[in-house]
């Protein structure tokens, strides 16, 4: 199959260079669409991707709010994968609903219909998101989300984004039923949960996943609110998308990609027990819930989305993901750890003062589970054993941070150290925390 051509649409993005990546790597043949070939920011680093790639990258300009392009394409492609779609952070920006539904549904559209058109295509592989899945504010804490379940894009409380993301993979699974046997493609759709993991290049500073973290290593809010949701490793989704394309038994189907679901404040606890020794101040504190309830006064998306998930858990199914497409989850640890130091590589955020990682981990190939704990336990055993090297680890943590940062570092070694009823009491309070949390919201 590595002599056929596959079409990339939106290949500058974080994900879609991912995948580009692998498949070059894997000596694919690739050609992907970018809105503005004169962009050297996203061009140059697209062709430096692989630079001894067997078939170099070819590039074309096609956008999804427009015809021109799609066809020249489309030419001679064996397989498609959808990946263009406009991703804004809506917790910072405005958008109108329109200049998101309309280029995400109208736009896969005319990619599905320039695939079909061309009379090559076999296969597309589309990125839907978990959005599609569970999109709405209500979550049902006994309930493990899974392919079968549809976000209702009637829903009142559904952001711009969800619906766009909703209403482009219902517009492809019935592009595709209605098509005539002679002309029949199969679809594959991928519908990751939050992606982090490392960027690789600088211009994908402006993506959601790459902001949001950026965020947290600037402390742009000095706490996170206290959400669940599920997480995934951009080369797990990557991967995914790559096996998608040739796994007979992808085609048809859905695929959840979640390592599993995490609350914001443990993406924020595997940043900072990295980082904080590192000089990075990162916000490891619950918001109040008041003050996501002040700042829903101001903000849309806080009012009608995270307002009523703050403090429910969240279960995902990703059986398919392991079971069908072999994908075995990175640890959240790596995920995290290793996307802010390819984001201190790149620029996109300051390198701090006492920060000591020589190079980029984000060239690892994904880790499999518990690497990096392998990693430390070795360096334990060369120092005189791990218990030893985390004792000296807290030490040096504490004599290195601020006096407000160092109670907070204090508390949370003194839950690593106490007894489970101790932690069974934690248990207790919280509960009655959050029972008059979803009081207070009544
Ligand atoms: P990025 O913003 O990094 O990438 C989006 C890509 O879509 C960019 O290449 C962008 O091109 C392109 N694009 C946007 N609007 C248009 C348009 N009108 N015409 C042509 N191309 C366009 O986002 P991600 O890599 O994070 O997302 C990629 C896909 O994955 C999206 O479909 C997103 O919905 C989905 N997804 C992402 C998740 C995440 O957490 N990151 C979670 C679940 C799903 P340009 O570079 O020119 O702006």
């Amino acid at each position: 199959m590595s002599e056929e051509l596959i079409l990339v649409t939106g290949v500058s993005g974080y994900i879609a260079s991912h995948v580009a990546k692998l498949l070059l790597e894997d000596g694919y043949r690739v050609r992907g669409t970018v809105r503005d070939l004169s962009d050297e920011g996203k061009v140059a680093p697209l062709k430096a991707l692989v630079p001894d790639a067997k078939h170099p990258i070819e590039l074309v300009e096609a956008d999804l709010t427009k015809d021109d392009g799609w066809d020249k394409a489309m030419e001679g492609c064996a397989f498609v994968l959808h990946m263009a779609s406009p991703f804004p952070d809506l917790t910072t920006a405005n958008v109108p609903e329109d200049a998101l539904v309309k280029p995400a549904r109208e736009g896969t559209l005319r990619v599905l219909e320039a695939a079909r058109a061309a009379g090559t295509v076999q296969r597309v592989v589309l990125t839907s998101s978990f959005a599609a899945v569970h999109g709405e504010a209500a979550v049902d804490p006994e309930k493990n989300y899974n392919e079968d379940d549809w976000t209702d894009v009637e829903s009142p409380d559904l952001d711009s984004y969800t619906k766009s993301k909703v209403l482009a993979e219902k517009a492809a699974w019935d592009f595709i039923k209605e098509l005539p046997d002679e002309r029949k493609m199969e679809l594959a759709v991928i519908n990751p949960g939050f992606v982090l993991g490392p960027p690789l290049m600088e211009s994908h500073k402006g993506s959601t996943s790459v902001n949001y973290m950026t965020q947290i290593v600037n402390r742009t809010y000095p706490a996170v609110p206290k959400l669940m949701f599920p997480v995934c490793d951009v080369r797990d989704v990557a991967r995914a998308h790559v096996q998608a394309l040739t796994l007979p038994e992808a085609a048809g189907k859905r695929h959840i990609i979640t390592t599993d679901s995490f609350w914001m404040k443990d993406v924020a606890l595997a940043a900072s027990k990295e980082f904080r020794p590192q000089g990075y101040n990162i916000p490891t504190c619950q918001l109040p819930y008041f003050v996501v309830w002040m700042a829903g006064i101001f903000n849309k998306t806080y009012k009608n989305h995270l307002l009523p998930r703050l403090g429910k858990v969240m279960k995902v199914d990703n059986k398919r993901m392991v079971e069908t497409l072999g994908i075995e989850p990175t640890a959240l640890d790596c995920t995290v750890q290793d996307m802010i130091y390819a984001m201190i590589d790149l620029g996109i955020v300051r390198k701090a003062k006492k920060y000591k990682q020589v190079g980029s981990r984000a060239e690892v190939p994904p880790a499999a589970n518990g690497e990096i704990e392998d990693e430390k336990k070795d360096k334990g055993t060369e120092k005189g054993g791990e218990e030893q090297e985390k004792e000296k680890e807290q030490e040096e943590e504490k004599k290195e941070l601020e006096p407000e940062d160092k109670e907070e570092k204090d508390e949370e070694i003194k839950k690593d150290d106490r007894q489970p009823s101790e932690a069974k009491e934690e248990k207790k309070k919280n509960n009655e925390e959050q029972k008059e949390e979803s009081e207070a919201e009544k």
